[in-house]
């Protein structure tokens, strides 16, 4: 391990708020600074709080003097940062659940501060936030205001850099050196820098100072205690939970002394509840404990009804540094709200002060005090100008919620976004790579906001893992990147994505995140990516919860939280009907448009059976990779694909006899794929591949996918052959990156280049999507413009790879053309949704089913349905000015999983099925639904739940019984398996759905 050494006049531990705000102060003042911090900036407190800048408001009455330097402090940051506030203003409402008395508290109380209060009638509160509780009696308006405190950070940190100040990020302080180190003694007299770990390198640093200023938030006890200095400081650890939306565009208080979950604060583009506090032993290690998220739901929905029912994206938890002075001689210089410890004259150890506590609304003011007393140490005087400075870029004024649309409209950028959600570019993740030298993809995201909306970097992770590759394989000196670097990278993100997920995964986000695993295992197959899991940069997962829930119990949990759910019988938000009305019906109802229901209906159709199907949207043909996966992986847990997955299915239902696979031959299996084939034959998009052996196909991470059936415009990129490859992706298009598939194959020992092509067209484009450039591919002009940008650059390739976007309906006359005009074999690759290839097997399923008489709805959502004992009589969709009924002999539920939204999950631990209400077995308690590792191996267990069904598909009840004779499941509403992880999504619906449509069609 190579070890070196800096000198500096003044070292700051902690790249927080107050330690950047430490170091730009001591930059302008003109010291020597280093600032040294153990991960990225804002890693520690400051980059998960709540987002206020507080008026002092919430302070007037507890604690007066914290609310006089927060309105002081709110005044300076409005000038000095504008771009890092959102002036959103503030209300303090009174609920019936508060108290009145306390109302001319807070008035008198705010007078006192200086705090500018006005009564705000409720009329007008309920026009300018129309989502309040109209029960709200009483108003006020307050200067609060809602800030960033990431970008705060950085532009402390780029103002003291521009000061001449360095910035070493990912650097551990080990230890404090002190003079003791020098000579042998008690205990140390002075300190004289400290000893850190440069994680990056992974080498030691020594950094030698004069003065060393511990701004290390809820850590400052353990920096302090390595050079033998007592210092106690208690961790209050407040947990906070983002919504999906701007659910108000003000902050909203309740009037009353400060408590938990009683702030919603607006931040860009979602609204934040919190906080609790709780007192934990260890900054590090700390949980996310069920009954946070919950309270922090009750009382959100005290201030906006139906708050608990909202969809949640994620929740968090940052640590309150909280200073107990246990020693005698009290030398708190400052106020009650934040601390400075001179620990000379406190421990008698000269060249160190503490800063800690605080708000992030006070971080300047704590820097100012903290640098005048080092000054004072040093006798020196420099005054400070930080609260008159702006910071750089603050010109612009207050950041508004529509200003990075604005940006990326002026810029016409609308082709270059990265993350949909957050608005983030190309540019604008490149900069934070290259010029803000971010090391892993959290440090993109605290850069950029990346990857913090509703898909929780669902799509953008794959993007700037491609984007990193991409120009980390463009570095000037030549060295080539190691790959596993950039997997890791990747993996590293979508766990620290996970980390956040885990507490509020039910509902429409448990959904999402099992769209996040379609992509990342069913498309890109990143569970078998090589390299290491995890990297020492990657984050620190939230500990287990220590099971309050159950302490207190799930039913208690349930009349708390939710009083209008009734503790036993049965949960149905669909209203069921005795019997049903309405016209004459077809023989056979599918409700579902994905691949089981669309073969449903064909198979039925062909029988010649009237069909009708329904469906509010279409199935995972559009995300999905366009083959048919049977069986990739058996047992879910063996990292080698399967060879022959006829042989997998064989060992699989001794295995597991409730899986759908046990309920079906392996010859309907085959026949069922056989007939695919000849209908996709019939429609000029032939697939090809039997039961007997798997393809290995490249995915768009460069991964070895296995797959059984594959479009004849994929099998060339077979990977059980090993003639070199080039794959070619375009400039303007952000879903494939060929460096990073190129590198990835080449690391598993086979040939392969990446090359990257700017055509002039392109770039008139203002969307270069899947679909742009597959309606392209259409074209003779384009595929010519294409052919002559690649020809030249083919020496020593034997196959060219392309996203698979070669036109949606010419596909294999594309493909053809262009490998007589190249000399070579073409293949695609499938890559991030809409899934050309996936919807070119939907839609010629589509006609299929309507050219034998079928007809297909979509946009139908099944509601309600009618039953006669155990029939199903009707099926009810909604319609513009009614319910809607469908009556048929017989029903095929063909919803798909909790992917497709055929099954719900609800935060008590309830899961059921959607239309008809089916129990799900599924693991009561929710701590059981989810491994710690999004990739993990064995898959979480909640992906496993599905209903009780007979060897012919009807479902059963608890007692064996048919719930009803006439309904029949398929594809993913049976569950029972995890077809993500099993890679057996398509040929689970394909099978099931062949095999239900010939037999009620007898
Ligand atoms: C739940 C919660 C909500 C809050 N909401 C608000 C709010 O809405 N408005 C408001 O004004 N204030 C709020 N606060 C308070 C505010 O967040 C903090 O006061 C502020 O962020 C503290 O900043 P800091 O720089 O002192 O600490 P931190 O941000 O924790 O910085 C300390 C840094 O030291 C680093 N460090 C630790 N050990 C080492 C080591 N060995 N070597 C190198 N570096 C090390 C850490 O990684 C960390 O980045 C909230 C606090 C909490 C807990």
């Amino acid at each position: 391990m190579n070890n070196h050494s800096i000198d500096t006049e003044i070292l700051v531990i902690g790249g927080g708020a107050t330690g950047t705000g430490v170091a730009r102060d001591l930059a302008m003042r003109g010291f020597k600074t280093v600032l040294v911090e153990k991960a990225d900036l804002t890693h520690g407190t400051t980059g998960r709080y709540h987002g206020l800048l507080h008026s002092g408001g919430r302070y007037v009455v507890k604690d007066p003097q914290a609310a006089k330097e927060c309105i002081e402090e709110n005044r300076i940051l409005r000038k000095i940062m504008p771009q890092c506030i959102e002036d959103t203003g503030g209300f303090f409402v009174l609920t019936p659940w508060d108290d009145p008395g306390y109302i001319p508290r807070f008035v008198e109380g705010c007078h006192k501060a200086g705090i500018p209060v006005e009564s705000v009638p409720i009329t007008q509160m309920l026009r300018e936030e129309p989502l309040l509780n109209p029960k709200i009696s009483h108003c006020y308006y307050v200067p609060d205001a809602s800030a960033d405190s990431f970008l705060g950070a950085d532009l402390n940190a780029d103002s003291a850099r521009q000061h001449g100040a360095q910035i070493l990020t990912y650097h551990k302080v080990i230890r404090l050196l002190t003079d003791k180190d020098q000579q042998a003694g008690d205990s140390p007299r002075r300190v004289t820098g400290a000893l850190c770990h440069d994680l990056v390198k992974d080498e030691d640093v020594a950094i030698h100072a004069d003065m060393v200023v511990n701004a290390s938030g809820a850590w400052a006890g353990i920096i302090a205690g390595s050079a033998s200095i007592p210092l106690t400081i208690i961790s209050g650890k407040g947990t906070m939970v983002a919504m999906n939306h701007r659910i108000v565009n003000t902050v909203i208080n309740r009037c009353k002394m400060p408590s938990d979950g009683d702030i919603i604060v607006p931040a860009h583009t979602v609204s934040v509840i919190g906080t609790t506090d709780v007192k934990i032993s260890d900054p590090d290690h700390f949980a996310i404990e069920p009954w946070e998220v919950h309270l922090c739901l009750e009382e959100g929905d005290k201030l906006v009804p139906g708050f608990k029912d909202m969809r949640m994206l994620r929740a968090w938890a940052g640590v309150r540094p909280l200073y107990q002075e246990s020693q005698v001689s009290d030398t708190r210089d400052v106020t009650r709200a934040f601390v400075l410890l001179d620990h000379e004259r406190r421990d008698g150890v000269a060249g160190i002060v503490t800063i800690t506590s605080g708000k992030w609304t006070t971080y300047r003011k704590m820097a100012e005090v903290t640098v005048d007393l080092v000054c004072q140490k040093l006798n020196t005087q420099r005054p400070c100008r930080t609260h008159l400075e702006p910071l750089p870029d603050a010109s612009h004024g207050h950041h508004t919620l529509g200003g990075k649309l604005a940006r990326i409209e002026s810029d016409q950028a609308y082709g270059q976004l990265i993350c949909e959600c957050e608005l983030a570019t190309y540019a604008d993740v490149t900069h934070a790579i290259v010029d803000r030298q971010a090391r892993t993809i959290d440090d993109v995201r605290r850069d950029v906001r990346l990857g913090m909306g509703p898909c929780q970097g669902g799509f953008c992770t794959y993007r700037v893992a491609g984007i990193l590759h991409r120009l980390a394989s463009g570095q000037t000196d030549g060295s080539k990147p190691r790959v596993e670097e950039t997997n890791v990278a990747l993996r590293d993100f979508l766990q620290e994505r996970w980390k956040g997920l885990l507490p509020v995964l039910w509902g429409q986000q448990l959904r999402q995140e099992r769209l996040d695993e379609l992509i990342y295992l069913d498309v890109l197959n990143a569970d078998h990516l090589p390299g290491p899991l995890s990297s020492r940069l990657g984050p620190e997962m939230y500990a287990e919860p220590s099971g309050l829930e159950d302490k207190i119990g799930i039913g208690d949990l349930r009349v708390r939280l939710h009083p209008q759910i009734p503790d036993s019988g049965s949960l149905s938000p669909l209203p069921f009907r005795e019997g049903g009305s309405g016209g004459i019906g077809p023989d056979i109802l599918v409700i579902g448009g994905g691949l089981a229901g669309l073969v449903t209906a064909w198979q039925a159709a062909r029988n010649g059976k009237k069909i009708r199907l329904v469906t509010k949207g279409w199935g995972t043909l559009h995300w999905g990779s366009g083959c048919v996966d049977v069986l990739g992986y058996f047992p879910m847990d063996n990292p080698d694909p399967l060879q022959s997955p006829a042989a997998g299915i064989s060992k699989l239902v001794r295995d597991h006899p409730n899986h759908p696979y046990a309920s079906v031959d392996i010859d309907q299996i085959e026949t069922a794929l056989e007939a695919f084939k000849a209908v996709s034959a019939q429609y000029g998009y032939p697939l090809h591949g039997d039961l007997d052996r798997n393809w290995l196909l490249p995915s768009a991470l460069g991964t070895f996918r296995p797959t059984c059936l594959a479009p004849e415009t994929m099998i060339a990129g077979d990977l059980r052959l090993s003639t070199p490859m080039l794959v070619v992706g375009f400039e303007q298009f952000n879903d494939f990156y060929p460096e990073l598939i190129a590198d990835n194959i080449a690391c598993q020992g086979r040939s392969a280049r990446g090359l990257t092509l700017d055509i002039p067209s392109l770039r008139q484009k203002r969307f270069v999507t899947g679909r742009v450039l597959a309606s392209l591919f259409e074209s003779t002009e384009f595929r010519q413009e294409f052919v002559s940008s690649l020809k030249s650059r083919l020496q020593g390739i034997s196959r060219v790879g392309l996203p698979a976007v070669l036109g949606l309906n010419k596909s294999i006359e594309i493909k053809r053309e262009l490998e007589s005009q190249l000399g070579l074999p073409v293949f695609e690759i499938p890559s991030l949704s809409p899934s050309i290839s996936g919807i070119r097997l939907h839609n010629l399923l589509v006609q299929e089913v309507e050219r034998l008489g079928g007809r297909v709805y979509d946009g139908m959502q099944a509601l309600s349905v009618g039953t006669q004992g155990r029939q199903v009589s009707a099926v009810y969709t909604e319609a513009a000015a009614r319910m809607k009924p469908h009556q048929a002999q017989t029903y095929v539920l063909a919803t798909g999983g909790l992917l497709g939204g055929g099954f719900q999950a609800e935060y008590i631990g309830r899961t059921r099925e959607s239309v008809f209400d089916l129990p799900l077995n599924s693991p009561d308690d929710r701590s059981a639904w989810f491994q710690d590792r999004f990739l993990a191996v064995q898959g979480h267990p909640i992906f496993q739940a599905g209903p009780a069904f007979a060897g012919d598909f009807r479902p059963l009840d608890g007692e064996g019984q048919l719930v009803y004779e006439n309904l029949f499941l398929v594809g993913g509403a049976l569950g029972n398996c995890d077809p993500l992880r099993e890679r057996s999504l398509e040929g689970i619906a394909l099978a099931t759905g062949y095999v239900v449509g010939n037999q009620i069609s007898k």
